[in-house]
């Protein structure tokens, strides 16, 4: 495994849309493998592609049962309530803002095998999916910040 270098905020890259995933081969799983350790290193708990410069959908998230979650083409099928809740990004050191999210969202998203799966999820692990899945799309957590 390997440190990438995490893209920061001002770079071009993290406002283009990403495409989809069609090979789930031997480098997808190494690039997971090496999120996984940059995500660590950095002390973050989610990190999208486009983030190490890959313009490609998939994402890693911590969830908050430490359990670590991979999506690949992942897609929100349903948003239910709302939360509003402080939010950092790798890509913005030392930014913080309120951010207005889903309280519940069902997500379809793929593994790193090209498996289909569909699962609900809440509170600060709807948080979680819902900025890296941003992340794909080339929206950063502060576009969607909310003034108290
Ligand atoms: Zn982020």
């Amino acid at each position: 495994m390997a440190i990438r270098n995490i893209v920061k905020d001002g770079d071009p890259i993290l406002r283009k849309k990403s495409r989809i995933v069609t090979d789930f081969d031997s480098k997808l799983s190494r690039i997971l493998d090496d999120m996984l350790e940059t995500m660590k290193r950095a002390d973050g708990v989610g990190l999208a592609a486009p983030q190490i410069g890959f313009l490609r959908r998939f994402a890693i998230c911590e969830l908050k049962n430490n359990e670590l979650l991979e999506i690949v083409n992942p897609e929100i099928l349903e948003k239910s309530g709302e939360q509003i809740g402080p939010e950092g990004c790798l890509s913005c050191p030392k930014r913080s803002e309120d951010v207005l999210r889903p309280k519940r969202i069902k997500l379809k998203y793929q593994d790193r095998y090209g498996n289909e799966h569909i699962r609900e999820l809440e509170d600060f692990d709807a948080v979680v999916v819902s900025h890296e899945t941003d992340h794909l799309d080339g929206i950063l957590f502060y576009d969607k910040a909310v003034t108290k």
